[in-house]
């Protein structure tokens, strides 16, 4: 295990706790062309940071919503820590996803880790079952290092890819994949580059997996292991997002969000040293495409997040409204009710999906793959239209206002107080804070993780096309609409009833019957 797991023995609790772990790893980030020498004091980075703090304080805050007690150690830790074992957990990750969206108004970070480790719990079980490999106990093992400490786990699925219309083996540079580069007794060494992973500077360990369905030809590249984010050979790039520099200006109004904001980087692995006893999957190429599914599952209902978001966007326009005095109107009240329809379109279809969860053969629980998949592809859509509707309601100063240096100058800034007022019931600050806050979510720093995270987080749109086009059961409903139009040749109702599965048996699965396991899609 690596040197910040054995420094790190006092186990995290607060937000101060967490930003203390961070420190004085020597991690090799880069960003602005520029190493990084602390993360934690960067004033580009410090607000991700702070938003991955939030979680914690949010279990000391409200520990039955963000915390549980670790079947591993019998301490409380972090819920993003926990493997589901019912309906209930998974209804709770999403109620707990949705409070810390409106809490900081961006990504905080950590659900990729926790989808990532609940599906490999349910494969690396189906693997050892299959196989008699034994990733299942060193999976647990694991769990239980990381509950000790209450860590935070990110989670590494998609490469660089190179040529989209090629499979990692064909690849004129094998490192456009993940790969295991050599292999010892001990373990093995990984090469390769992961992009756009989520909050991996602010993690302590990275769980590395392969991020599509892979042939026999690809076997060098079914790798799934847990690396320390300051193993030796690793480097950050860290993606800039737009207006990130307003973070280094004086003041904090033109940020729009100065305390909070999300973190893409991508990770480059050159010869990575993974264990054998942190290793998860090796060679198993059958076993790839059924955890880029099961991970992808969870995590598409996992973007019941952007609700908490959509609700801190709603609030910022209906106050831009009141402060420009249109609040009363009777097309204002309607666009926000638009906007409360759409994102509750989203917040009903993922927790719909968390409810209508079922057990796995290795008891860990996994949420509904159709209803995630349509959560997820709501949400590729809906906050754009979100974004449209609030730039509406505030108006063209959300793209044009002048900054917060104008304002506080002495010569101009009295004609912007008194050109930039809106209703006399807020202070011109006011109203250009609200702005600033739209134009963050929408078009700033925080439209990385309300928009461009929302359309291919989780995978594009067509991904979840793809998956509801897998398991929509036509050959099903076309024998519903024969039977009613007095065509069906065999059976009738009552043996269209029986034959019920994949999702329609979900659908139809009564409240209280035995929780069985019922694989995913017919
Ligand atoms: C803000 C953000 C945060 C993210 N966080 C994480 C994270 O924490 N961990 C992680 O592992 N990943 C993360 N992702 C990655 C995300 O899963 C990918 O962006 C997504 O899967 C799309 O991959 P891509 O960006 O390489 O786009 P591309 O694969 O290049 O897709 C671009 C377009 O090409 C289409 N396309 C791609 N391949 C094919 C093909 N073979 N045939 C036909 N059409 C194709 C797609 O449908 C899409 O329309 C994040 C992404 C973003 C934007
Ligand atoms: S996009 Fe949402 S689900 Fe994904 S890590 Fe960020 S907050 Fe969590």
């Amino acid at each position: 295990m690596s040197a910040v797991a054995e420094a790190s023995r006092t186990k995290i609790v607060t937000g101060a706790d967490y930003l203390a772990s961070l420190r004085g790893r020597e991690l090799d980030v880069w960003l602005l062309g520029e190493r990084v020498s602390e993360p934690v004091d960067h004033p580009i980075i410090r607000p991700s940071i702070n938003a991955m703090a939030r979680t914690y304080d949010l279990a000391v805050e409200n520990r039955e919503l963000a915390s549980v007690v670790s079947p591993f150690t019998g301490e409380r830790v972090s819920r993003f820590l926990h493997v589901c074992t019912n309906v209930d957990d998974l209804v709770l990750q999403n109620k707990m996803q949705r409070r810390l969206g409106q809490l900081t108004g961006t990504c905080f970070q950590r659900c990729v880790g926790m989808d990532a480790f609940n599906s490999l719990f349910s494969v690396t079980f189906e693997m050892d079952e299959r196989n008699a490999t034994g990733y299942h106990d060193r999976l647990k093992r694991f769990l239980t290092t990381v509950h000790h400490e209450n860590l935070v786990v990110g989670g590494a699925m998609t490469d660089v890819k190179g040529d989209r219309s090629k499979a990692p083996h064909q690849q004129d540079d094998p490192d456009v994949f993940v790969h295991v580069s050599r292999r010892t007794e001990h373990g093995v060494y990984i090469t390769g580059a992961k992009a756009h992973q989520t909050g991996c500077i602010n993690s302590h360990w990275i769980l590395v997996m392969p991020t599509m369905r892979l042939g026999q030809a690809d076997e060098n590249f079914a790798i799934a292991g847990a690396v320390a984010v300051d193993a030796p050979g690793i480097t950050y790039v860290y993606g800039r997002q737009s207006c990130d520099t307003r973070m280094l200006e004086s003041g904090e109004i033109d940020s729009g969000n100065a305390k909070f904001a999300g973190q893409e980087a991508m990770i480059v692995f050159r010869d990575v040293f993974i264990p054998n006893e942190l290793i998860f999957m090796n060679g198993e190429t059958d076993f790839a495409s059924m955890l880029v599914q099961r991970f992808t599952a969870y995590h598409r209902r996992s973007y019941v997040c952007k609700t908490g978001v959509g609700d801190v966007l709603i609030g910022a326009a209906a106050q831009a409204a009141e402060m420009n005095g249109v609040d009363r109107a009777s097309h204002i009240k309607d666009k926000l009710v638009e906007m409360t329809h759409l994102n509750e379109t989203i917040y009903g279809t993922g927790i719909a999906a968390s409810y209508q969860g079922y057990a796995t053969a290795s008891g860990a629980y996994i949420c509904d793959e159709m209803l995630a998949n349509v959560c997820k592809h709501h949400v590729t859509r809906l906050p754009y239209e979100l974004g449209r509707v609030a730039q509406d309601i505030a108006g063209g100063l959300v793209a044009t206002m002048p900054s917060e240096s104008d304002l506080s100058h002495p010569e101009i800034g009295p004609l912007i107080q008194k050109y930039l007022r809106g209703s006399t019931e807020f202070t011109t600050e006011q109203r250009m804070r609200v702005l600033r806050l739209i134009e963050n979510m929408t078009l700033g720093r925080n439209a990385v993780g309300y928009l461009t995270e929302s359309m291919h987080g989780a995978g594009s749109p067509q991904a979840q096309r793809i998956e509801i086009g897998r398991a929509m059961q036509l050959d099903y409903k076309k024998r519903l609409a024969r039977a009613l139009a007095g065509i069906e040749t065999e059976g009738d109702a009552a043996v269209i009833v029986d034959e019920l599965s994949g999702f329609l048996r979900r659908v139809f699965d009564l409240p209280d019957s035995e929780p069985d396991e019922i694989h995913g899609s017919d």
